[in-house]
């Protein structure tokens, strides 16, 4: 596969990253039980790496929402496409999410399952863009700090295309395809 754009984060680096963030994440629940839940379509690379370098039992469950916008740009009204299959109270829940931008779809989640009140609740994400945060949200597992542009690959799409990238690529523009 050609390289496209500017490469910003390669599969060594989400290699390491994820590799620290399971045995951060496995130190902190030592002895306690996991559900991680992803948020799809993007985080589903980062799910099922994340998942394989946490050392304690750990869950699967899946979220689906998209946020109403253009497709570079989150207006941060959220709409859930698929809701958790099971229930999450009194559960140890990490949502695995691929990237925070504003951080509208985090803050809208984290009320949406606060209520449903689990025993923690914590958010883990590959990427988080600098200084853009429009509400702040507290990543407690975070693999990279990146610029505000727009990126691609390791489950980050445009227009569907692009999720199958190893790495983490700025898009340029001569890179789109005609769609
Ligand atoms: P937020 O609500 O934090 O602004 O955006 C969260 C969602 O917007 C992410 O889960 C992702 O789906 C999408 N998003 C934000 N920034 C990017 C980006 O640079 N590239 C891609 N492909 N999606 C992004």
């Amino acid at each position: 596969m050609d390289t496209l754009g500017t490469v910003l984060v390669t599969e060594e680096q989400i290699a390491e990253a994820v590799t620290r963030m399971g045995a951060e994440i496995s130190a902190d629940y030592e002895g306690k039980e996991l559900l991680l839940v992803g948020i799809l379509k993007g985080a589903f690379l980062t799910m099922a790496d994340l998942a394989r370098a946490i050392q304690v039992p750990v869950e699967f469950d899946f979220m689906a929402v998209s946020s109403y916008g253009d497709a570079t740009k989150s207006s941060g009204v959220v709409r859930i496409l698929k809701d958790l299959d099971q229930e999450i109270s009194d559960r140890h829940v990490v949502i695995v999410e691929d990237i925070v931008d504003t951080g509208l779809t985090l803050h809208y989640l984290l009320e949406n399952l606060r209520v449903r009140q689990p025993a923690s609740l914590e958010i883990a994400a590959l990427l988080v863009k600098e200084g853009i945060q429009q509400i702040p949200i507290d990543v407690k597992y975070r693999g990279f700090d990146i610029p505000p542009d727009f990126v691609v690959g390791y489950g980050l799409d445009y227009a569907g295309l692009f999720r199958n990238l190893p790495y983490v690529t700025v898009l340029d523009e001569s890179d789109l395809p005609e769609i």
